[in-house]
């Protein structure tokens, strides 16, 4: 549904450049890395990334990461953007495995009904090692 909801939308030339960059790199990146693959494409100050991030971000394309101040490409197919996501960051290699899980989402939403607290939207990140880094 996602792939279909990418298809349908009309990116600008802008918030397809930054796309492309987030979805070329196997790590979370920060806007001013962003800014920086993208100054031969005519990018010229963070403003121009942030307007676009703010755009991807809304539409459920790409996920900003708090603790690390940076975003990453949403990887998770039938992912609305406004659920409840959670990732698992490496701290060794920045890796970010995006998951999805419906108890926990619907845990959380009744805490937030039982503290009369309108819910918009959560994000957990779970800081570690991966499997990869733990062999290493
Ligand atoms: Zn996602
Ligand atoms: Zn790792």
């Amino acid at each position: 549904m996602n792939e279909h909801v990418h298809e349908a939308m009309d990116l600008t030339k802008n918030q397809s450049l930054v796309m492309g960059a987030l979805t070329r790199s196997k790590g979370p990146l920060s806007a001013y890395t962003i800014l920086d693959q993208l100054r031969d494409n005519g990018f010229r100050a963070p403003l121009q990334v942030y307007r676009a991030l703010d755009k991807l971000v809304e539409f459920g394309l790409v996920h900003r990461l708090e603790s690390l101040n940076a975003f990453v490409a949403c990887r998770h197919p039938g992912c609305d953007g406004d659920n409840t996501i959670a990732f698992m960051i490496c701290e060794k290699c920045g890796q970010v495995n995006e998951i999805t899980d419906n108890a926990l989402a619907k845990r959380l939403k009744q805490l937030a009904g039982d503290a009369s607290f309108a819910l918009k939207k959560t994000t957990i990140e779970l800081r570690g090692i991966c499997r990869t880094c733990q062999v290493a």
